[in-house]
């Protein structure tokens, strides 16, 4: 009996429950990764996506086998790889894309398909209210999957492996962010468990460099998230803080499961005809990091340059994108999404409806954040700023979060001129606010009419 495993976002045959069932519920198992043309887009995701492939196909040749590449339409082919007779075996993603897909090849090849859950802790689904309703709510949400027990991770079956590389992997153009495969991964958990002790002081702290790096191993699934889980434990407050943001994670998979129209539309439907001001300039000003607010340059800079951006700046480059620029959440969403290495649908969509206030979040639109005293705050000597607007790096921590507060003389110390070296501001900040309060309020109150 054999079986094929189609590998998408588990790269890893460590607690990976298809890997471990297929292998063992047959004598012989394919590993296969299709390379679809609709996802295969150019990006600092795709650079990582090969080189984990690369490390997949390494941790495969441990068993004396080979990945599989082929390239194609999935369902067709997966018709040609398929013998007949041979089950399928594969992990859940949550994407509306890839659920889509993953129903029509369950349609087409029927019980020989099995699918399990190696991608969220808990699969959805499985994490509803007493009245058997999707939670809206992390809280609440978070306590009730906190309560669940583990799964206990899988172990790999005795099956031969197929040494067929079918097309053979695709080679790598450019440099990886960071070592390929499931081997460097475990790695990067070691190296952050060095250090989680530190998590629940410092995980704000961009100029710190103090969280875990871990979301694009685990978008990939280099890492399983319960492995993740087991590792670090939730002895220390920093453990369960840390512990507290993977689950972070599978409420944004619970709810794109539940509510996939959130791709495109607000989950609050009362914010259906928010009226965006969408100005191209200014969205082109905050893409390239030109807004002239210090925290919001560096970060939109550090998108451009490293693919990957510290949780915090994440939430004020989005809020101010959102809320002092008042342009459409999905416009950023899906500039992040380009960029990110971890881009993760259910991720990056929860969140920005969670900046923008129209998804699922218990403080709503009125939160705006001030980029000024949140850069003061958690980029206190400005050094995350200095790191990626060099124009800046000359100036004293006192105004590096709004260099025009600063005087004439230090100024001219620092090398800059205002609107020159680097731009004024490219709004006021108080009154933005006003208005997005504005526009928040009109929505709503049409809403209630
Ligand atoms: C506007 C916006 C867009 C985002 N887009 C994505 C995205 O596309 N993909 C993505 O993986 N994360 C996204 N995040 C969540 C978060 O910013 C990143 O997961 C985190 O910065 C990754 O760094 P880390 O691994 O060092 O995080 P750590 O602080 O070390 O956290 C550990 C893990 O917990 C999970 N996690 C942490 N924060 C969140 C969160 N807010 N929501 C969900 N899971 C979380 C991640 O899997 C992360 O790797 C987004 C956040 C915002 C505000």
């Amino acid at each position: 009996m054999s079986a094929v495993v189609w590998f998408r976002r588990d790269l890893r045959l460590e607690d990976n429950p298809a890997w471990a069932e297929a292998t063992s519920d047959h004598d012989e198992v394919r590993p296969l990764f299709i390379i679809d043309p609709k996802l295969w887009i150019p990006s600092h995701r795709l650079t990582q996506l090969i080189a984990h492939l690369h490390g997949l196909d390494a941790a495969i040749q441990k068993s004396s086998g080979r990945l599989c590449v082929m390239t194609g339409n999935p369902a067709t082919v997966l018709k040609t790889v398929l013998a007949a007779g041979d089950d399928l075996y594969f992990n859940d993603d949550y994407s509306p894309y890839a659920t889509k897909r993953d129903n029509a090849v369950t349609y087409a090849f029927g019980e020989r398909v099995k699918r399990m859950n190696g991608t969220a802790v808990h699969a959805p689904g499985t994490i509803l209210t007493n009245s058997e309703t999707p939670y809206k709510v992390f809280t609440p949400f978070h306590r009730r999957w906190a309560d669940q027990e583990l799964p206990a991770p899988a172990r790999q079956g005795k099956a031969k492996v197929t040494d067929d590389v079918g097309e053979g992997l695709p080679q790598l153009s450019e440099t990886p962010l960071m070592e390929g495969g499931p081997k460097a991964a475990r790695k990067r958990l070691a190296e952050f468990e060095k250090v989680v002790d530190d998590y629940a002081d410092l995980r704000n702290r961009p100029d710190l460099d103090s969280t875990s790096h871990l979301s694009a191993d685990l978008k990939f699934g280099t890492l399983s998230p319960v492995r993740v889980m087991i590792e670090i434990g939730s002895k220390t407050p920093s453990r369960a803080a840390f512990v507290r943001q993977i689950a972070w994670r599978d409420f944004y998979m619970h709810l794109m499961h539940h509510f996939p129209h959130t791709v495109e539309a607000p989950l609050r439907p009362e914010y259906r005809d928010l009226w965006w001001r969408n100005d191209e300039d200014a969205f082109i000003k905050w893409k390239t990091g030109n807004t002239g607010y210090p925290i919001i340059d560096a970060g939109m800079r550090q998108l451009l340059s490293e693919g990957w951006m510290h949780n915090r700046v994440r939430m004020l480059t989005a809020s101010f994108l959102v809320k002092d620029l008042l342009i459409d959440w999905r416009w950023g969403e899906q500039h992040f999404m380009k960029l990110l290495v971890d881009g993760d649908v259910a991720q990056n969509v929860g969140n920005w409806q969670w900046v923008a206030g129209t998804g699922a979040d218990a403080a709503p639109y009125f939160r705006i954040f001030n980029p000024v005293t949140q850069g003061k705050k958690f980029d206190p000597d400005g050094d995350y700023v200095r790191r990626y607007v060099p124009e800046l790096s000359e100036l004293g921590s006192a105004h590096i979060h709004d260099p025009w507060g600063a005087g004439p003389l230090e100024l001219a110390a620092a090398g800059i001129e205002l609107g020159d070296h680097y731009p004024l501001p490219m709004v006021d900040h108080a009154e933005a606010r006003q208005e997005a309060l504005a526009m928040y309020e009109m929505a709503r109150g049409q809403s209630d009419g």
